[in-house]
């Protein structure tokens, strides 16, 4: 990626300043890393202009009366990035960070890692701008169902498919799925994955983004030739995904050594207690780790933990977490990338020199996806699997797609990422091949 600020400057979708690395958004280190892998497989260069940009776009301004009378409106974001493989999948976030070329950047990293695993999806993002944790239960109920009425006309279950990311759960999904099915006259819990069970949901999707992160690090320690047990692990970020990863390589027989979330982080170098840990999340009234006390345990920031000296540092927050200013001290041999672009391309270039082995998200995080594919096939046929049949599916896909990245990324001598990468958009531009363009 030697030659990737050159690069940036021809691409003629990224701005002007994008060149600047400290100006660089998500969504330019997306094109960066096209352009890139472009230019390898000698990708057809009106192909490469679809790819540059989402297939559609679509921005919502979101009235939500508020508790105490006041009407305030959000901004929300729906992008399909392509259909070139099957319906649009992607996750909806509710953060203050939330903008448009985040989801845009977060839709394209959906269309490569549908591809990366082979799942018949292209890939799709949604967000809104707004800090749920100053929300209440009623307000967050309130915007969702007036954000799905909105975004309606572009979503289904043949045509894009939302699920949860950060701070959306089981309980959004859920009243996504029953708006649409009021609006529309008909049960159609198809719409959305990730949903509660009773609904429709999948048994194992809850933790299936961690349990395939905790997959992908037991097959990386494999081909690096160690054992799981005594691995020393670090967490960034103990939600949905770094909380289940934790627990399942914890019973794996790693020592999860520290965890982070918002309001800050834990160590202990013997190895934390996950169960109790856990319960004590479980009792938080926003899921923290804030407050937990046990023999051993000191407090240690964001900034220390993500350069702790351990085996695996799984990032499993937001994105732009290892960055050129700490990646020189990152002290991980390994690094499973469980959140969504949690490394920056300049982060990514010292990584490799320093010879630390790196599992990109589109390949790391890729378990949630899968079994979301799994819940809508359950639910396209309303006949439901036992949760060891998921687990089981989930554990085959897992590994399948580990050994291909790894094969090609050894054959080819380039970073996983790269090759994770090449193998994703050459499956997406075949697929466009094979359709041509319409009309
Ligand atoms: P979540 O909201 O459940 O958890 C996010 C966690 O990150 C929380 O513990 C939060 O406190 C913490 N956090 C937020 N900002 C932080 C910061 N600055 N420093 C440290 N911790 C911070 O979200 P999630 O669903 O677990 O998603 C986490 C990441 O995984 C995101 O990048 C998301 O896109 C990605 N991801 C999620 C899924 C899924 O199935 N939920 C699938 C694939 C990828």
């Amino acid at each position: 990626m030697g030659n990737q600020v050159d690069k940036v400057l021809v691409n003629p979708h990224l701005g002007g300043v994008a060149a600047e690395p400290a100006k660089r958004d998500l969504w330019d280190n997306v094109l960066i890393m096209l352009d890139d892998v472009a230019r390898r497989l000698e990708l057809d260069p009106g192909i490469h202009a679809i790819l540059c940009q989402p297939e559609r776009e679509l921005t919502v301004a979101v009235p939500v009366m508020m508790d105490d009378g006041r009407l305030r409106v959000f901004t929300g974001h729906r992008i399909q990035h392509s259909s070139a493989r099957g319906p649009c999948k992607g996750g909806i976030r509710y953060h203050p960070d939330v903008d448009l070329n985040e989801v845009k950047a977060l839709a394209a990293l959906m269309t490569w890692k549908c591809a990366v695993v082979d799942i018949p999806y292209g890939g799709a993002k949604g967000g809104v701008q707004c800090d749920p944790r100053q929300m209440s239960e009623d307000e967050l109920c309130r915007m969702t169902r007036r954000f799905t009425a909105m975004i309606l006309p572009i979503i289904g279950s043949k045509r894009d498919i939302p699920a949860p990311d950060v701070n959306t759960n089981a309980q959004t999904m859920a009243w996504i799925a029953d708006t649409v099915s009021r609006l529309r006259g008909e049960t159609t819990m198809d719409i959305v994955t990730g949903k509660p069970i009773p609904l429709g949901g999948s048994l194992g999707r809850k933790e299936a983004t961690g349990r395939g992160v905790a997959i992908i690090t037991r097959e990386l320690l494999k081909r690096k030739g160690r054992r799981l047990s005594g691995t020393t692990v670090a967490v960034q970020g103990y939600g949905n995904v770094g909380s289940a990863a934790a627990t399942i390589l914890h019973q794996m027989g790693c020592k999860i050594v520290a965890v982070s979330d918002i309001s800050g982080g834990l160590y202990n170098s013997q190895g934390l207690d996950v169960v109790s840990l856990n319960h004590h999340v479980a009792s938080h009234p926003y899921r923290l780790i804030e407050g937990y006390e046990a023999p051993g345990v000191g407090e240690i920031s964001n900034d220390e933990l993500l350069i702790y000296d351990v085996d695996v540092l799984v990032p499993a927050a937001l994105e732009h977490q290892i960055r050129a200013d700490n990646a020189p001290y990152v002290q991980a041999k390994m690094i499973v990338e469980a959140a969504n672009g949690p490394t920056t391309p300049e982060a990514d270039e010292i990584l490799k020199d320093r010879n630390i082995t790196l599992v990109p998200d589109i390949l790391a995080n890729a378990g949630g996806v899968v079994v979301s594919y799994f819940e809508w096939v359950q639910d396209l046929q309303y006949f439901f699997w036992e949760e060891d049949e998921v687990n089981r599916n989930l554990e085959r896909v897992m590994v399948r797609s580990f050994d291909k990245v790894w094969s090609f990324s050894q054959e080819r001598e380039v970073p996983l990422r790269l090759g994770a990468y090449m193998l994703a958009v050459d499956k997406v531009a075949n697929a466009m091949r094979l359709r041509g363009v319409f009309p």
